[in-house]
């Protein structure tokens, strides 16, 4: 896009990754989500997975539930097989994401479908509001080949996950948050691939949250009078001034993913996989869930 005549919005925070551990055992960063005050309204958590030893992801994630909120799954390398109460089956392959509501209530399994080589991708959880908290759940496998590239005037690429780029005069929509489409919390996902020193820049809603996180190389964001670099491996939230955001990739080059939304502003009660807005509303999760009611 041409942010010419735009104001960029500045690196406000910076919140490190920290080695964790879900699952039946899977090493992972978490970086959003870490603790419960580390959030980014609706973002709740955003763990990176990425591995080349195999124990370290062989256990997977098997059988747990969710309530409340959305989980994305993106993988850049490896084969995941996701399984859930409904009987559904879905295979997530390199550069597949698979868009979950959990809505009122999901059990389900992500198992890796290798036993050698390299895994490697993102989760993240975004709220659902409370009207849709309860709503049934349902979920999207969208294949590599649904996702698309563009590439960008200075080098480079842009993937588009969620909501649209704009490169040159075309506007290149996602298959997540389409115009007509759009999710309650209007979320942005995009993956950058950036030549040492190329620029990025991606005009953003008002009031939306923001953050980038570079998971190759190391990338500045650029505003009028304050460039700040973020480290890899690492959340740059971003601050709300501005409509805009200009990323630079540093010497080595950079990958990065760029997420934004719209907040709820609504009240967030987390117990582990339920977030709901009250206690009351967690105790019935609890309750839901030690007796088969989870899911409906
Ligand atoms: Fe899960």
């Amino acid at each position: 896009m041409n942010v010419k005549n735009s104001v960029t919005r500045p690196l406000a925070r910076v919140i490190p990754s920290i080695s964790a551990s879900d699952g039946a055992g899977v090493k992972l960063r978490r970086s959003l989500g870490s603790t419960q005050n580390l959030r980014l309204d609706p973002f709740l958590m955003l763990d990176e997975f990425g591995t080349e030893n195999p124990d370290d992801y062989i256990a997977g994630f098997p059988p747990h539930p969710h309530r409340g909120f959305e989980t994305v799954t993106y993988m850049i390398d490896g084969r995941m097989q996701h399984r859930d109460h409904l009987g559904n089956v879905g295979d997530l392959g390199p550069g597949g994401v698979q868009w979950m509501s959990a809505g009122r209530g999901v059990i389900h399994s992500e198992m890796p479908q290798q036993d050698r080589g390299r895994m490697r991708g993102f989760q993240l959880w975004i709220n659902l509001p409370a009207a849709e908290k309860m709503k049934p759940a349902s979920y999207r496998d969208i294949r590599p080949e649904e996702i698309p590239v563009a590439p960008l005037p200075g080098g480079g690429t842009v993937k588009v996950i969620a909501g649209s780029a704009e490169v040159g005069d075309a506007r290149i929509d996602g298959p997540i948050n389409r115009a007509g489409a759009r999710l309650t919390t209007d979320p942005l996902y995009l993956d950058v691939t950036l030549p040492a020193g190329a620029v990025f820049e991606q005009a953003l809603p008002a009031g939306h949250n923001g953050f980038v996180y570079a998971y190759e190389g190391e990338i500045t964001v650029v505003a009028a009078d304050e460039p700040r670099e973020l480290p890899t491996q690492a959340v740059g939230i971003l601050g709300m001034a501005g409509d805009a955001v200009r990323v630079r990739a540093g010497a080595a080059g950079a990958r990065f993913i760029l997420l934004a939304a719209k907040p709820l502003g609504e009240p967030v009660v987390q117990y582990g996989p339920f977030v709901m807005n009250t206690r009351a509303e967690i105790e019935a999760a609890i309750g839901d869930y030690q007796s088969g009611r989870l899911t409906g």
